[in-house]
């Protein structure tokens, strides 16, 4: 797929006020710091459509963007992130489920990891709550480049294989990616331009 436009839409922290067009929509989400400014920039070939973070709190709102005027891609929130308040935290995850479970329009969630890393708590338990609701999701793995080519395959086994000893019966479709190196880029657009040219058909 090539990216001929991406507009920042809105960003708001309720789903009810998220835009009503009838387009394939596509949600990114990690823990903070995992790569997904970068990785959205690197997608869609802007420099700073989506703020690398940072500071955790900064990015605590749903964000649309309109990508080719056809689909929207969803930055939200970091979960798990341990310098808000409690309050602050419980507010959040409640507007991430609430996404999750009432946007018709969602087709696939993202849900990114980094790929040095053991899979985290926090990250299974996210994934097996969007299985036990039946929403899709890929995982995405990111900083690819920061492994030696040869150890990349190795991990992404060692992980998916953790992950399916939980209540998984088969793995969720994966990508391999590397922002600076700009790898698993035509993967993750072609995956979903063959979604949506089934919705559209
Ligand atoms: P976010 O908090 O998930 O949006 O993460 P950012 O995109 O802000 O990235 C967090 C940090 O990881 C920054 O210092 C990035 O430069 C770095 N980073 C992100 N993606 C990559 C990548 O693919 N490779 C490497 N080496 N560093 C990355």
């Amino acid at each position: 797929m090539k990216i001929t436009s991406a507009e920042f839409v809105m960003s708001n922290s309720s789903v009810a006020k998220c835009p009503n067009e009838p387009l394939p929509e596509y949600a990114f989400i990690g823990r903070s710091n995992v790569g997904k400014s970068s990785l959205i920039n690197m997608l869609m070939e802007r420099k700073n459509l989506a703020k690398t973070s940072g500071r955790p709190g900064k990015t605590q709102l749903i964000n649309h963007f309109k990508i080719n005027k056809n689909w929207f891609l969803v930055d939200l929130p970091g979960y798990g992130y341990a310098r808000v308040s409690k309050k602050d935290k419980k507010t959040f995850q409640k507007y991430i489920t609430e996404y999750f479970l009432k946007r018709k329009q969602l087709v696939s969630g993202f849900v990114l990891v980094d790929i040095r890393h053991e899979p985290q708590p926090v990250d299974v338990e996210f994934m097996e709550w969007l299985g036990t609701q039946g929403i899709p999701f890929a995982i995405v793995f990111t900083k690819a480049d920061k492994l030696k080519p040869g150890t990349i395959d190795h991990h992404v086994d060692t992980y998916l294989k953790k992950l399916l000893e939980g209540a998984w019966e088969e793995a969720p479709p994966h990508f391999v990616t590397s922002s600076s190196k700009r790898t698993g880029r035509e993967a993750l657009l072609n995956y979903i331009d063959d979604i949506n040219k089934d919705f559209f058909a």
